[in-house]
């Protein structure tokens, strides 16, 4: 009889980083804005007032995402 021995370790190491956490808002910024400020939610989300600066790409677009929640700021293409 051979013994099976069940891993108690959870599979974590080939989990497929997602590019968004689940859940995460996406704001859309004004034409021409790169600044924006984010404090979260007024619930569990809720963070310290912090200042981030979309970085523009060579399509006119632009995006930052808030570190602290995780929201996705986003600039359309230019034009
Ligand atoms: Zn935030």
């Amino acid at each position: 009889m051979s013994k099976q021995t069940t891993s108690a370790q959870p599979d974590t190491a080939h989990r497929p980083a997602p590019q968004h956490p689940a859940g995460a808002d996406i704001v859309m910024l004004k034409d021409g804005q790169t600044r924006v400020s984010c404090h979260g939610d007024d619930g569990a989300l809720g963070h310290p007032l912090i200042w981030l600066t979309a970085e523009t790409q060579p399509d006119g677009s632009a995006s930052v995402t808030c570190p602290y929640c995780s929201r996705i700021f986003q600039r359309p293409i230019a034009g």
